[in-house]
């Protein structure tokens, strides 16, 4: 299997939310190494695998609450990675609106171009989703300093059968604050994502969501668990990237980047080679009576961690987040 990507997930800046099915599997656990440190190890490994046709980054998590963060967005931009332009926003300690005002332009000034403001509900449903009193609000108060310091916002909407009856009405809310982009999505089963399949919608209820929220939803194909059976088109995936995720104090600083590679290739070559391909764990875990719908890569994460559930015995490196290959 070729290896075309490798990636180095920073885990590392906790998250002042508590999503009750946080995707990232969120630990809050901070870096304890020194940032420039972390950064001066990126550096050399962005200068070790630079014409060896493998395509290197590094990207931060969870929250962007880290005083080293103009610092990581230079060197995004140096580099490459996909920070450069682009923050994600939830999480973030709440600060009043001059400081958050005074926070957005920093942002504008330091290159961002785009920021994500993921929204699961209205304002009684969000807050308990993301685990915090206030939270609804404080991405309102957000948005509009946004909109008023010309930072363009993309929306994210992530639907499931406890909130989709809330969708029509909190799309035109965030319209009514000139919200124009929005990606509304079915949330994957990794991290805490597992605790939502029983969740996820049917066929029968996305015809019933209303026509804005249907014409927003992300490109990628959903398609019934029975309707992607009978296609039958699970394709075996010839390349991969490699993630290294930094989520604890494990020492990493000592490693080169050949090393960390080669490590995580055994992991995850041993892990693929036990695991049958992908049609046959279709055949093996395929619900042909399902009508729930997925992305084909989200049902091929479930199949795969269907089998890494009952093989315990075998180190796997699919469960987020732990180190995992992404093979699609
Ligand atoms: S804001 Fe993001 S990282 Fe934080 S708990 Fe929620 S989903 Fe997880």
């Amino acid at each position: 299997m070729k290896t075309t990507s490798f990636m180095i997930e920073d885990l590392r800046v906790p998250c002042n939310s508590h999503c009750r099915y946080c995707l990232l599997a969120c630990e809050n656990k901070t870096n304890p190494t020194d940032y420039k440190e972390t950064e001066a190890f990126i550096r050399n490994l962005d200068e070790e695998f630079r014409n060896t046709g493998i395509h290197f980054s590094y990207y931060m998590g969870y929250c962007m609450d880290t005083s080293d963060l103009h610092d990581y967005i230079k060197m995004s931009q140096q580099l490459g990675y996909p920070s450069a332009d682009f923050l994600q926003l939830n999480g973030l300690k709440f600060r009043d609106l001059g400081a958050i005002a005074n926070f957005i332009t920093d942002l504008k000034d330091w290159g961002i171009n785009l920021v994500d403001l993921t929204f699961y509900g209205l304002r009684e449903y969000h807050d308990r989703f993301a685990g915090r009193k206030g939270d609804f609000d404080y991405l309102v108060d957000t948005l509009r300093a946004c909109m008023r310091l010309h930072m363009p916002v993309r929306i994210s909407m992530p639907l499931n059968k406890e909130n989709m009856d809330q969708a029509g009405k909190l799309y035109r809310c965030l319209h009514d604050l000139d919200a124009r982009n929005f990606f509304i999505f079915l949330p994957h089963s990794k991290g805490r994502g597992r605790y939502l399949e029983n969740l996820r919608l049917t066929r029968e209820d996305f015809d019933r969501l209303p026509k804005t929220i249907k014409k927003n939803f992300g490109k990628s194909p959903y398609k019934t668990e029975r309707e992607w059976l009978e296609e039958n088109d699970f394709e075996e995936p010839e390349t991969r990237t490699l993630v290294k995720v930094l989520r604890d104090d494990s020492p990493y600083l000592h490693l080169t980047g050949r090393d960390m590679l080669r490590e995580l290739e055994e992991k995850d070559d041993a892990f693929y080679r036990a695991m049958p391909s992908t049609k046959e764990l279709a055949q093996i875990y395929g619900n042909r009576e399902n009508d729930q719908l997925f992305r084909k890569r989200d049902l091929i994460i479930r199949y795969r961690q269907a089998w890494a559930k009952d093989h315990p015995e075998i180190e796997d490196t699919i469960e987020e987040y732990k180190d995992f290959s992404i093979r699609y």
